[in-house]
């Protein structure tokens, strides 16, 4: 290794991406190594490249050669964030985290330059890319961490450090590895019980589970939701004709009641929303502020996006991904924004386990409670949902079930007329999105 003096520009993991002075980091992924694409990364001008593994000789100047380059990557995140007076938001919970995370930088937009999560980047290694991303002009940072098992969130915890954790909610995502609902409560407890004294926990009030972590911490514990105890509250909840919802937001000890519009469809966009108003408060942003804020957020593409086709046709495209405490927002969505026939056209819900068929089948049973006119599924557990709205008493006329894309496309459109509302959800891993692409192509 040289003892050179090197000055780092930016510190890049995509051998792509490299620009002159540049650092890579050689990580090994799923389907790439980077340590095949080193040399890749000094002809494009890196300055020093971090990697566990021997290379070619010619380039050992700059080279720093380490046990585990993921670990290193991380801890050169956690002693980069704690060069800066910067306060960092961190958000965790089983559905609603990017939604969330970027109404909370919409807010702390308004008062503070704000770094947020780029879309979903909430794992081991796109935490600490998004904390290499800070520079000495933000005051705020808003990060997502995600997880699929236990000491995930610690770990991501002990990267990022946060003043104020944010959990949304407890739910059954990735219960096939955690095993159980208590499991996964305690995997995003973990960011609460890492939150300092002087910190604060945001927490759902209305999710038990949740608001149990207050348990877990010396922090101070803002609650949110619609059951009276909590500081932050809405009531009076309206799904308005232009796709958008409204409601009073309440403050308690304040007297404070105002009505606060989001650009968006989805009852449990409220929930989100709250959870941001909190972190407004926290930061003393006043509540004029984060309303404001608020009326501006963007969703994220492929969530909960409202398309039209030239024919007049609504499409609900939340293809994103899906669980069944999302799947039942997006069915309430469909129910309070559909116009003429509700078309529902959902795919498999992947990772959860044993309890798979029957929230399978639970959602269906929903769709009939619900009146959805129309259900087309996509996949083999999908095919489960249709079984459930059979049960539940949708005509067995309007339930489709494939196992080949194509055939539901054409299926769709052959039945598909001007002011039907369709929604199309599934798991990432089904890729729906072809579905909402065929409909707004034909
Ligand atoms: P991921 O685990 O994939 O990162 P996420 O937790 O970041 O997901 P979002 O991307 O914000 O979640 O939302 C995914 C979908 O979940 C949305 O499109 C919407 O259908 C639904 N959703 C968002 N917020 C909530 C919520 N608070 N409660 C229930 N469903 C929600
Ligand atoms: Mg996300």
């Amino acid at each position: 290794m040289g003892d050179k003096e090197i000055k780092i520009d930016n510190i890049s993991i995509d051998s792509r991406n490299i620009k002159q002075g540049d650092l890579f980091i050689a990580i090994k992924g799923e389907n790439f190594d980077g340590h095949n694409f080193v040399i890749d990364a000094f002809n494009k001008g890196a300055s020093v490249a971090i990697v566990s593994e021997d290379i070619d000789s010619n380039i050992e100047d700059t080279l720093i050669k380490v046990e585990d380059t993921t670990k290193a990557l991380q801890d050169l995140a956690h002693y980069y964030r704690n060069k800066f007076d910067v306060t960092v938001v961190a958000v965790t919970g089983s559905t609603g985290k990017t939604t969330t995370k970027d109404m909370i930088s919409a807010v702390l937009g308004m008062r503070y330059k704000t770094l947020k999560t780029a879309g979903n980047f909430n794992n081991e290694i796109g935490l600490p890319l998004t904390l290499f991303r800070l520079d000495s002009s933000y005051e705020a940072v808003v990060v997502e961490m995600g997880m699929r098992a236990l000491g995930e969130i610690s770990l991501l915890a002990k990267i990022a450090e946060p003043d104020i954790g944010v959990i949304t909610n407890v739910g059954v995502a990735h219960i096939e590895i955690l095993k159980s609902i208590d499991n996964i409560a305690k995997a995003k407890s973990e960011l609460i019980a890492t939150l300092k004294e002087d910190g604060v926990a945001i927490l759902n009030g209305d999710d038990d589970k949740v608001r149990d972590m207050d348990r877990l911490t010396q922090a101070e514990v803002i609650n949110y939701g619609l059951k009276e105890y909590n500081k932050v509250r809405a009531t009076e909840i309206k799904s308005l004709q232009n796709d958008t919802i409204s409601f009073e937001l309440v403050i308690r000890d304040n007297c404070y009641k105002e009505t606060v519009t989001l650009p968006v469809p989805g009852r449990y966009n409220v929930y989100n929303a709250l959870a941001a108003v909190a972190v407004g408060l926290s930061l003393d942003i006043s509540l004029k502020e984060i309303i404001d804020g608020l009326s501006s957020f963007k969703l994220t593409k492929m969530r909960n996006q409202i398309l039209t086709t030239k024919d007049g046709v609504k499409i609900i495209n939340d293809t994103y991904n899906a669980n069944p405490a999302s799947m039942r927002g997006a069915i309430d969505t469909l129910v309070d924004i559909g116009e003429g026939r509700r078309i529902a056209v959902l795919g498999d819900m992947l990772e959860l386990g044993e309890i798979a068929i029957t929230e399978h089948q639970n959602i269906g049973i929903i769709l009939a409670k619900r009146g959805v006119d129309y259900l087309f599924t996509y996949g083999e557990l999908a095919a489960y949902i249709g079984k459930g709205a059979k049960d539940g008493g949708m005509n067995t006329s309007s339930i489709y079930i494939y196992q080949d894309k194509e055939k539901l496309i054409k299926k769709l459109l052959d039945i598909i007329t001007a002011n039907d509302t369709i929604l199309v959800k599934a798991s990432r891993g089904m890729k729906l999105e072809e579905v909402s692409q065929a409909l707004l192509e034909d």
